[in-house]
């Protein structure tokens, strides 16, 4: 019989739960699931004390993937109607950067959608890259597909300091999500960004239909990988994807989760990124204080955020502070 007080005082004397005991965590409720979150708090805090840590991203390049993700507006595979747009120039990205950066944000990712730039895309984000160094104190994080060594040396040598790539979810529901390319696939690239020295960020989506061992194997697999940051998304059901009527979590199981990874990745960053809005609605702060100790700013791939302001509000009303740039 597991029991919630035991693996508290196991995981404060600096043991890490089994995979079994992680999934009972995710399953509690009631008032246990406050202390779990203070649990988790209590881990935040000694790694980071009361730093968040901000980042934003801009879709530069959207829609128009021939990959057939199930939760995803982008791809062809699916009906719904977003406006596709290719490659954005250099002076608009920076623009946004700049903005971002004024709002708070001391992290600004580059996505595109797709699995791979080509080699012309691949240029004038380097070109893009090597300007927003120049002309930004903002951490680059590019989030551009799979990469090669070859790629990803040269993201680095023009000031790249932030690969990210989500893995989605385990291994094994994996497929149920994606069947154009491989969980493999994105470990590879993940691999080969931390050989190289980089700082990895990956997460993944909670909601698509996973089990809870789903959730506790995903947090595993970037622990294994070693990745710097987590980023974790609550599925918005798109019109049009074949995730469309999917219920997505209550705001509790979202935080149950996120008490959960601060456990199983005590000194990593995990980040609320896409889908809080809706998914945590009058909650999204308490996620701050019961595990998460990084937030993205601003709008997401194809849905809009809270405003910098009033997440920076949030932050500050926690008593907590911004991380300064880096
Ligand atoms: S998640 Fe990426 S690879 Fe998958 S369909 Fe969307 S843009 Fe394409």
């Amino acid at each position: 019989m597991i029991d919630f007080d035991e693996i508290r005082s196991k995981i404060l004397d600096g043991c890490m739960p089994s995979l079994e005991e992680a999934v009972f965590l995710l399953g509690l409720e009631g008032a246990q699931v406050f202390d779990l979150f203070m649990l988790a708090n209590r881990i935040t805090r000694r790694h980071f004390g009361d730093l968040i840590d901000t980042c934003s991203i801009l879709n530069a390049k959207s829609g128009l993937c021939d990959q057939n993700c199930s939760f995803c507006a982008q791809s062809t595979h699916h009906n719904t109607g977003i406006k596709p747009y290719p490659l954005m120039g250099e002076d608009e990205v920076l623009s946004v950067a700049e903005r971002m950066e004024e709002s708070g944000s001391n992290r600004f990712s580059i996505v595109t959608s797709g699995l791979s730039l080509n080699q012309d895309e691949f240029e004038r984000i380097l070109h893009t890259i090597r300007r927003l160094r120049d002309e930004t104190n903002l951490s680059i994080c590019t989030s551009i597909g799979s990469l090669n060594q070859k790629r990803a040396l040269m993201l680095k040598s023009a000031g790249v300091t932030c690969i990210h790539h989500n893995l989605e979810t385990s291994k094994r529901f994996f497929p149920r999500v994606c069947t154009t390319h491989t969980y493999e696939d994105w470990e590879r690239t993940l691999g080969i960004a931390k050989d190289i020295g980089f700082e990895v960020c990956s997460g993944g989506i909670i909601g698509l239909g996973e089990k809870l061992i789903d959730r506790v194997e995903l947090a595993l697999a970037l622990k294994d990988l070693d990745v710097d940051s987590v980023p974790i998304n609550i599925l918005t059901p798109i019109p049009g994807t074949p995730l469309e009527d999917t219920i997505t979590p209550s705001p509790l199981e979202v935080l149950k989760t996120i008490a959960v990874y601060r456990i199983l990745l005590p000194s990593k960053h995990i980040r609320l990124a896409g889908g809080r809005e809706v998914n945590l609605r009058s909650l999204q702060s308490l996620a701050l204080i019961s595990g998460a100790d990084g937030l993205m700013l601003g709008n997401y791939l194809t849905t809009s955020g809270n405003t910098p302001e009033e997440d920076l509000e949030m932050i500050s009303d926690l008593g907590l502070r911004v991380k300064d740039h880096v």
